[in-house]
C-alpha cells in the first residue's frame, strides 16, 4: 500500500495524519521533537499549542467559529479533542494545553497506519527524493528548521520562501465612515494652488464622496484625514498603549528593515507626520484644506472590500489595536479582518506555488499544509491540514466550496496576489451574499454561516 509522508508533527501535520490513515492509507509522520526543539516549543507531545490557549469564538456569527464548525461536520480529530478538553472560557473554546497535546499524541499512537519517527527532516533527506516514492506533506510551522527550510528554499525558489510576517492591520471597507474618509491618490486629489478652497469643494462635491462616482472605483487609497488635535491625541496613546512582549530570539532579529509604527511615533510626535502619515498632495473634502495629518488605507483584496493601514505594522497588542487604531477619525467603528502583527513566520509564497487543495504546482506529489503555507491561527492551520491529508489520500482533486471558510481561506492562500501576507479566518475572504445589503453585522454574518454550512453539507454528498 503506498505510504504517504508528513513532516511536521503540529496541528496541521497532527490533522492530516489522521485524515489520511482514517482513509485507509498508511502515514509516516516525521516530527523533529525531543530530539530538537523550535525556540518556541518545549514539550514532546505532538500539537504542541505554543501560545495562547484559545482556539476563539465558539459563536456561529464569528469567522474563527464558523471554521470551528465546518470542521466538526469533517470529523476534524483536533477540533474533536479540543471539545473534549476544554477549559470554561465563555463563548470562547479554550483548552487545557496538556491534556489537548497528550490526548492527539495517544490517539495518533494508537492509530495502526500511523508510524510517528521522531527525527528532524532535513538536507540529508532530500524531499525530491522522497516525492518520487511517496507523497509528502511538509508541515513543520512558522518556525520550521533550518535545514528544512534550506530543502525548501530549493523546492521553491529563494524569492517564495518568507521568515517574517510584519503586517499592518485589515479594515473591513464597510465599516469605515465616509463622512470622513475621502478615496484619491496622494497629488491628484490635491487642490490646486490657483483655485480657492470654496471652489475647489464646489467641484468636488458629486466627486470622491459621491457612492455612484465612477472615479471611486479606479482609487485605490482610502485617506482618513487628522486635524492637529486628533493627530496629537492618536500620536499620545500609540506610544503608551501595551505591545506584545516578543521572545529573544524574534528581538534579535525582527526590525531590520520594518519599524513598527508605535516605535516610530516614540522618536517625536511629529515623526509620524513625517512619515507614513504625511498629508503633502491631500485636500481634506471637507474643509478644501489641507489636513494635518494624513491615514492611509490601501485596496488589500481583488474585490476591494478589506483594505490594509499604510506603514502600520505593529507590535500592539490586539485590544490595545482596536482601542488606538479606532481613535483615527473614520475607523471609530472600525471592523478589523485582521490585526497587525511582526513576528518569526516562516511561509511559502503560496499564492504563487500551491492550488487550493495545498498541493505545490511545481510537484504534484509534494502538498504543504499549516502555518507555512500563509494561513494563520491554530484552527486555520488544522483546515489546511484536513484538506491537505484529504486530497493526498484521495485518487481525485477535492476541492471546498468557496462559500466555507475551509474553501475561502484555500482559495485566499492560492490565489495570484504580489503582496501575499498570511490570512486568518474571516467573513472579507467570503464572497457577498446575494441580493440587498444587509446592514445588522450579526445578521449579515449569521446568513454567511448558514449559506456556508449548507454548502458544505452539500459538498460532502460528494467527497
Ligand atoms: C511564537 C508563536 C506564537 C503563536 N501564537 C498563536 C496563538 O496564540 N494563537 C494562534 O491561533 N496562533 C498562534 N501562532 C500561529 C500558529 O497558529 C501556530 O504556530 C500553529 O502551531 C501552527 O501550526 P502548524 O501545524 O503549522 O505548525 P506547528 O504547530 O509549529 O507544528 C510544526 C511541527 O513541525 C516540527 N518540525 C519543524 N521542523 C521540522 C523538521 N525539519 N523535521 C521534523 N519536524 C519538524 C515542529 O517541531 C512542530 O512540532 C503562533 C506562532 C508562533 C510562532
Amino acid at each position: 500500500m503506498e505510504e504517504v509522508i508528513v513532516i511536521g508533527g503540529g496541528l496541521a501535520g497532527s490533522e492530516a495524519a489522521y485524515q489520511i490513515a482514517k482513509r485507509g492509507k498508511k502515514v509516516k509522520l516525521y516530527e523533529m521533537k525531543p530530539e530538537k526543539f523550535s525556540p518556541a516549543h518545549s514539550s514532546s507531545n505532538l500539537a504542541e499549542i505554543v501560545c495562547s490557549n484559545s482556539f476563539k469564538s465558539n459563536l456561529h456569527t464569528n469567522a474563527c467559529g464558523l471554521l470551528k464548525e465546518e470542521l466538526r461536520m469533517m470529523d476534524s480529530l483536533l477540533i474533536k479533542i479540543a471539545d473534549k478538553t476544554c477549559v470554561p472560557a465563555g463563548q470562547a473554546l479554550a483548552v487545557d494545553r496538556e491534556e489537548f497535546s497528550k490526548n492527539v499524541t495517544k490517539e495518533l499512537e494508537s492509530i495502526e497506519n500511523i508510524n510517528i519517527i521522531r527525527q528532524e527532516v532535513g538536507e540529508s533527506i532530500s524531499i525530491e527524493e522522497l516525492a518520487k516514492e511517496h507523497k509528502v506533506i511538509i508541515a513543520t510551522g512558522p518556525l520550521t528548521s533550518d535545514k528544512l527550510s534550506k530543502e525548501i528554499l530549493k523546492l521553491t525558489g529563494e524569492s517564495n520562501l518568507h521568515f517574517y510576517d510584519a503586517a499592518a492591520p485589515l479594515i473591513d471597507k464597510d465599516s469605515i465612515n465616509f463622512d470622513i474618509a475621502f478615496y484619491g491618490n496622494r497629488y491628484e486629489q490635491e487642490r490646486p494652488k490657483d483655485e480657492s478652497a470654496e471652489e475647489w469643494l464646489e467641484k468636488q462635491k458629486n466627486h470622491y464622496n459621491n457612492e455612484n462616482s465612477e472615479c471611486k472605483e479606479e482609487q485605490s487609497y482610502i485617506n482618513l484625514p487628522m486635524n492637529k488635535e486628533e493627530y496629537e491625541k492618536f500620536v499620545n496613546e500609540l506610544v503608551n498603549a501595551e505591545v506584545v512582549e516578543l521572545h529573544e530570539f524574534e528581538k534579535r532579529e525582527i526590525f531590520e528593515g520594518c519599524m513598527p509604527i508605535e516605535i516610530m511615533a516614540k522618536r517625536g510626535t511629529d515623526t509620524l507626520r513625517f512619515g507614513p502619515l504625511k498629508p503633502v498632495g491631500f485636500t481634506d473634502p471637507r474643509t478644501g484644506y489641507r489636513p494635518y495629518a494624513v491615514v492611509q488605507l490601501r485596496q488589500d483584496n481583488k474585490e476591494a472590500k478589506i483594505y490594509n493601514i499604510v506603514g502600520f505594522q505593529t507590535n500592539l497588542k490586539y485590544g490595545e489595536q482596536k482601542r488606538v487604531f479606532s481613535l483615527i477619525p473614520g475607523l471609530e467603528n472600525a471592523e478589523f479582518m485582521k490585526y497587525g502583527v511582526m513576528h518569526r513566520n516562516t511561509f511559502i509564497n503560496s499564492s504563487k506555488l500551491l492550488d487550493n487543495t495545498y498541493n505545490l504546482k511545481l510537484n504534484k506529489n509534494i502538498y504543504f499544509a499549516g502555518q507555512i503555507t500563509g494561513v494563520e491561527g491554530y484552527v486555520e492551520s488544522i483546515s489546511s491540514g484536513l484538506v491537505a491529508g484529504i486530497n493526498v489520500a484521495s485518487e481525485r482533486k477535492i476541492e471546498f466550496p468557496e462559500n466555507t471558510m475551509i474553501g475561502a481561506l484555500a482559495k485566499y492562500i492560492s490565489t495570484p496576489n504580489d503582496k501575499f501576507q498570511p490570512m486568518n479566518a474571516n467573513y472579507g475572504i467570503l464572497p457577498e451574499l446575494e441580493g440587498k445589503k444587509i446592514s445588522d453585522k450579526k445578521l449579515k454574518y449569521s446568513k454567511i454561516s448558514d449559506r456556508a454550512l449548507e454548502s458544505l453539507k452539500d459538498a460532502m454528498k460528494n467527497f
